[in-house]
């Protein structure tokens, strides 16, 4: 297990985007109630399985800095595993989709790797762990670390990130072996919608919380034309004039020149940057189906426009609780390299390099703030980040009406749901009316930038988050 470095961030810093009484009600109310009720000196310590790529490691790298700029003292351990276990975690989260993943069981043999990998890890939290601390345990990776904490007096909150709204014999599976680690074992569950928590967890400590997205991260700054299209230009995304000294901020208010050089499947020439992209930014994941999205647009979209589709993901080498992203992107370009040559001419499969994720998100942030459509065709998705990124920055997102998705996006007004997430004609019409109507994409964008300042910035979850770790705290005294 190791620590992440956090630096504190002004709560105040948000007010550019924020409104001013929100921020007031934050500072003067609901922290001082927090520290006061939290004890002196009491840590916040979260543990999740990767510091960077995918949503949680975003969420955590927008939360953190800002609980202990209020002041709270926050802390932020990744446990570390074998491929062994991110195999089997990675069935877990399959299953907890409702989907098999692979052929592998869920028993005791399995019990025994989440055991073994939870022992290698836990003297490190146990090390830095004072009394009067709190524990937020992200995702299934962590769950085994329940017990070894409730049995030394440590609150623990446990933030479930994933989850479907109806159960089938894979999610039933995979609930019935988290059990075995969880049940008894948790002050507080915290999941994003009520559907997703199992039936054993008692409503009295449930609580709800939606993810939110930082407005001033390198991902989603405001960026002008200049800065778009340098970024862009320069790591081979578009055709242009390159780099020509544009420079990210990062979190610590410094500010660095680009230098990123996106890993690109591609045949001919890159789009010019008066060409219309259709762009899904995803894990390389099935779930994530870019491969719906590019049969999708070389069968419907390539004979009806002229835009180009970009999907883009984190290069796979590099997100280590994603074990299967190589083997699909692999069968991505395999299908890529059959499709008619106007199709293959027009879809871009970009890799995206980690290791500078500020760099990284500063990247995206130009893509989606480039692109005509955003889509997230997602099959199933717990809470798609993606999908709040480009509604802040007044995209157009047509999406699957999956899980989170759903509550996002208000149909028609902040943005287009397909129902049917397997159905590739309903989305390549739609994608077809968005691309053509330029009025409409202007209109469910600004609704939806209105949205996200509306629901889903962090003030909002910062308040909700507290009342969590009270209640932990609350329910393990008892
Ligand atoms: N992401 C990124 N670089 C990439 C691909 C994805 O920073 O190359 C980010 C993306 O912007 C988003 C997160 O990874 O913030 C994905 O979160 P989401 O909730 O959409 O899906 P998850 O990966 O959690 O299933």
């Amino acid at each position: 297990m190791f620590e992440v470095d956090l630096k504190p961030r002004r709560l105040a810093d948000l007010a550019t985007v924020v409104p001013a009484e929100r921020i007031e009600r934050l500072q003067e109310r609901v922290v001082p109630r927090m520290k006061e009720q939290l004890g002196g000196g009491a840590q916040i310590i979260n543990v999740n399985s990767t510091a960077s790529g995918g949503g949680v490691a975003e969420m955590l790298h927008v939360l953190l800095p800002l609980t202990l700029g209020v002041g709270l003292p926050t802390r932020w351990f990744v446990l570390e595993g074998d491929p062994e276990f991110f195999a089997l975690t990675k069935r877990l989260h399959h299953r907890l989709h409702g989907n098999k993943g692979d052929d592998g069981h869920l028993g005791a043999e399995e019990a025994a790797i989440m055991q073994r990998v939870a022992e290698q890890n836990v003297q490190t939290l146990l090390d830095n762990i004072t009394p009067g601390d709190v524990v937020i345990l992200h995702d299934p990776q962590t769950a085994p670390l329940a017990a070894m904490l409730t049995e030394r007096g440590v609150p623990v909150v446990w933030r479930c990130h994933v989850g479907v709204d109806h159960d089938n014999l894979y999610t039933e599976e995979a609930w019935e072996f988290l059990r075995q680690f969880l049940y008894g074992n948790v002050g507080e569950y915290v999941f994003t919608r009520p559907s997703y928590a199992p039936d054993w967890v008692a409503p009295d400590r449930l609580r709800i919380i939606k993810p939110s997205i930082d407005p001033l991260a390198p991902k989603n700054e405001e960026l002008s034309e200049e800065e778009i299209l340098g970024a862009l230009s320069g790591s081979g995304v578009i055709a242009g004039p390159g780099f020509g000294g544009v420079t990210f901020a990062r979190a610590d208010g410094t500010r660095s020149p680009f230098t990123i050089q996106a890993e690109v499947v591609r045949e001919g020439e890159p789009p010019s940057a008066d060409t219309p992209l259709v762009v899904q930014v995803s894990r390389w994941d099935p779930l994530k189906d870019m491969a719906g999205v590019m049969e999708a647009f070389a069968e419907y979209v390539v004979p009806e426009s002229d835009a180009h589709l970009m999907l883009v993901g984190p290069s796979t080498a590099q997100v280590s609780d994603d074990p299967e992203g190589q083997s699909v992107l692999d069968g991505i370009i395999a299908r890529w390299r059959t499709l008619p040559d106007e199709a293959r001419r027009r879809i871009h499969l970009v890799s995206l390099p980690m290791d500078d994720p500020e760099e990284n998100g500063a990247l995206v942030n130009a893509i989606q703030r480039h692109a005509a459509v955003v889509t997230q065709k997602s099959l199933a998705e717990g809470f798609g980040l993606t999908v709040t990124e480009a509604m802040f920055k007044a995209r157009p997102v047509l999406a699957s009406a999956v899980g989170g998705i759903a509550d996002q996006i208000d149909d028609q007004v902040s943005g287009v749901l397909v129902a049917d997430p397997r159905d590739l004609e309903a989305f390549g019409t739609s994608l077809n009316g968005l691309l053509a109507d330029d009025e409409a994409r202007d209109r469910i964008g600004a609704a939806a930038r209105r949205r996200v300042i509306d629901v889903y910035l962090p003030d909002t979850s910062l308040d909700l988050w507290n009342e969590a770790v009270l209640s932990a705290i609350r329910h393990t005294r008892t």
